[in-house]
């Protein structure tokens, strides 16, 4: 492992390593490190001969400056878990690397980002298709590693990429798990005991939703997991939408093809939680 602040340096080691003909792949994140992060480092580091690691956490995507100011920022604990790996890079710039200038590209994604994340984060995915796209200037992966977690922001990459042209394969990961269900999160280590401890109750109330769904209209699955979940004090439902998963719009029916995937954003006190469940109908 060797850490790498500036984009001259990284592109100097990445150009020696692209004129042996390895391949590179890419694992953007916001530090914090947890095993959801490593799944994705471990399957990167199989699939690549080098793999870069970015730590950044980028202000263009915090529509919530609290939030930004709060996100854990633990590069020495990343670094030490990362420092089993031989063949990573960490890229972890400061903002004036990244951004040089301020960026003031506009992307547009359409449908894609009115709705849930894009809906209640605006600007959000503006922020992040803004510092994927420079990081896959800097680095021109052959590969970028996604979680499966923030299912919206896998579909919008995908678009960015198409939309722009660019050479790299967009790889998708799955969501790993605490042993009690929760959604391994950077921001989970933002909560009180309290709070962790009703936590568990979001993806089990996602997995009701998938067996009600034999028996109930979308519609009404989507009320009883918004009740269920609100019926605990500590936790409030922003939103929970049963989408298809290329549209991200919400299903009229079960009978509707393609497959659906429910996307939910809850609040435990001031922290933020996101989880989405597949439905295999
Ligand atoms: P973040 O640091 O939160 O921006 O996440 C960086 C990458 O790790 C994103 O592609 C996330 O989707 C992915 N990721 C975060 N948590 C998990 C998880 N629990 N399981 C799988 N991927 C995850």
């Amino acid at each position: 492992m060797e850490l790498i602040k500036t984009r001259k340096e990284l592109q100097y080691v990445l150009n020696s390593d692209r004129n042996r003909a390895l391949s590179i792949g890419l694992v953007p994140t916001m530090g914090a490190l947890h095993k959801g992060h490593l799944s994705l480092v471990d399957r990167a580091v199989r699939e690549n001969d080098r793999v870069v690691v970015s730590i950044f956490v980028n202000p263009t995507q915090f529509n919530d400056t609290n939030d930004l100011k709060n996100y854990p920022r633990t590069i020495e604990a990343d670094a030490e878990l990362l420092s089993l790996y031989p063949a990573v890079y960490i890229f972890s710039p400061d903002v004036s690397e990244v951004y040089p200038e301020p960026d003031t590209r506009r992307f547009d994604f359409g449908p894609l980002e009115t709705v849930m994340e894009g809906r209640y984060r605006p600007g959000h995915f503006n922020g992040v298709a803004q510092v994927v796209s420079k990081l896959f200037e800097i680095i021109k992966p052959d590969r970028a590693y996604f979680g499966l977690k923030d299912f919206q922001q896998y579909s919008i990459i995908k678009n960015l990429v198409a939309m722009l042209g660019l050479p790299v394969e967009i790889v998708p990961c799955d969501i790993v798990r605490e042993a009690d269900g929760l959604a391994m999160s950077s921001r989970n280590a933002l909560l009180s005991k309290e709070h962790r401890a009703v936590t568990p109750q979001i993806y089990r109330i996602l997995q009701e939703a998938v067996i009600e769904a034999g028996i109930y209209a979308p519609d009404e699955v989507k009320r009883r997991v918004i009740e269920k979940i609100n019926s605990n004090a500590l936790l409030k439902v922003e939103y929970f939408e049963i989408v298809d998963e290329l549209t991200l719009q919400a299903i009229a029916g079960w009978d509707q093809k393609g497959k659906k995937v429910g996307c939910i954003a809850v609040y435990a006190g001031s922290v933020r939680l996101i989880d989405n469940i597949v439905f295999d109908k």
